[in-house]
């Protein structure tokens, strides 16, 4: 989908607007070069089209220079990643120099820019907003994130700058499979070993991060699409902040995929930013396959593998029904059987399990363990049915279906995996009033 990046200075603004742009939310928290700070991913929707947001947002940073320099370093990742970039100004301040400094570098990109003068909350303020006309970007669309006035026209003007289809034609059965992890797991390398070629001649060539994204193989006798996030990310020109900017990019290959190949490396473990990348992907309710790579390095015991799969497991909790794969790259090892299961993770997230068959397995399960009853009501569950839904989703049909709790849903999908393979797939399990 379509990404837009907030920019600007603190306090005008830019976290009460993404709020009000968002249905949904997830912080990313990056720790990369000393710099705290929470970029908040968000999607949306408007008049039906679907984007992404990005807050490239607050910094906890002392130093007026460190300062200046990671807005800087903001605008420029925004540039180059996003495909509309949101310059939140501030009427109660005017035009500040860090504004006309952002304002500077905006200019000179060739990406849709467009300028929110924020807290526009009455008359007078239409007429100061207008000093902002001097920063050379164009249109103002006068705004208040707290009341919302002005942001339906602003997001009007932003969606129809998207483009209306896709740019090129994606053939739904075969699968997409995103290459994700982060800078140095070995993602090109097993891409390389993956597909015979060295693809990083293959980057150099594409032109944008968009047409290069999908690339359609057939290997071993599999038919599919690689999302690769791997070999472009070598091409930036802004050496500093390589983690926020790959999480960019997996965002979107996450969202353009079926299937996320998560790559980690053995010689590090699963650590926050493994984890934070799997519950995007979690989030999107993608297929997954977990590869440990470099397996090559590591000193082994026959209770290596259980070892590292349970730490595995431990952070992924409570979705733990995953492939986890022992892979090295530089060997090869174990390669084309991570494909292999990737494929399969494929088709356990596009099947349809009969409601015949599903009821006689699920209903007895309910039998053997029913939803605890609530002052002194009894929860029965008559019905249950696979929703016509693009990730597997399961209708239980209740008399009183707000008394069925979590703990009890999680005994539904449990159930649902141990009898259907759902292996890599995220499930979801809506209890509906009979
Ligand atoms: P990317 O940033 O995720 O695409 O990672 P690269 O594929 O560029 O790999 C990063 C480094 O790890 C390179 O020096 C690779 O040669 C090395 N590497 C990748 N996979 C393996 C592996 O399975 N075993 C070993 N020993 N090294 C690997």
């Amino acid at each position: 989908s379509n990404i837009i990046a907030i920019v600007g200075r603190p306090n005008v603004g830019k976290s009460t607007l993404f709020n009000r742009m968002t249905e949904s939310r997830k912080a990313i928290v990056d720790e990369s070069a000393g710099v705290t700070r929470d970029r908040q991913y968000g999607k949306g929707v408007w008049n039906g089209i679907e984007f992404s947001i990005i807050d490239t947002g607050g910094y906890a940073v002392n130093s007026e220079d460190i300062f200046e320099g990671e807005i800087r370093k903001q605008v420029m990742l925004a540039i180059e990643e996003a495909d509309a970039i949101l310059f939140v100004v501030d009427v109660e301040n005017g035009v500040t120099d860090m504004d006309e400094e952002v304002a500077a570098v905006l200019r000179r990109s060739k990406k849709n820019v467009f300028i929110a003068v924020n807290k526009v909350d009455n008359n007078a303020r239409i007429i100061d907003s207008h000093e902002f006309y001097s920063l050379g970007l164009g249109e103002l669309y006068c705004i208040s994130s707290m009341t919302g006035s002005g942001t339906g026209e602003l997001l009007d003007a932003i969606v129809d700058t998207f483009p209306k289809d896709e740019p090129e034609e994606i053939e739904e059965n075969v699968p997409r499979f995103a290459i994700i992890g982060r800078p140095n797991v070995g993602k090109s390398s097993f891409i390389n070993a993956l597909i015979g070629v060295d693809r990083n001649m293959v980057t150099d060539i594409a032109g944008t991060t968009r047409d290069a994204i999908h690339t359609r193989y057939n290997q071993f006798g599999h038919d599919f699409y690689l999302i690769d996030t791997a070999g472009l990310r070598k091409r930036t020109k802004v050496k500093e902040d390589v983690e926020f900017y790959s999480t960019m990019r997996s965002i979107r290959a996450i969202e353009d995929s079926d299937v996320c190949i998560l790559i980690i490396d053995a010689t590090r473990g699963m650590e926050a930013q493994d984890v934070s990348i799997f519950h995007l992907i979690d989030r999107n309710k993608k297929g997954l396959v977990i590869l440990v790579n470099k397996w090559d390095l590591i000193e082994k015991d026959n209770a290596s593998t259980n070892k590292f799969t349970k730490q595995i497991k431990e952070r992924i909790a409570p979705f733990v029904d995953v492939p986890i794969m022992f892979i090295s790259a530089l060997t090869k090892q174990r390669i084309l059987k991570a494909l292999e299961t990737a494929v399969e993770v494929f088709e356990n997230r596009s099947k349809k399990i009969k409601t015949s068959e599903l009821n006689e397995v699920m209903l007895k399960a309910i039998e053997d363990y029913p939803p605890p009853s609530i002052k002194g009501k009894f929860v029965k569950i008559k019905y249950v049915t696979q929703l016509p839904s693009q990730t597997p989703s399961f209708a239980f049909f209740a008399n009183l279906p707000q008394y069925v709790k979590e703990a009890y849903r999680r005994y539904l999908e449990n159930k649902i995996r141990e009898n259907f393979n759902f292996s890599g797939v995220p499930i979801q399990i809506y209890i509906r009033k009979k």
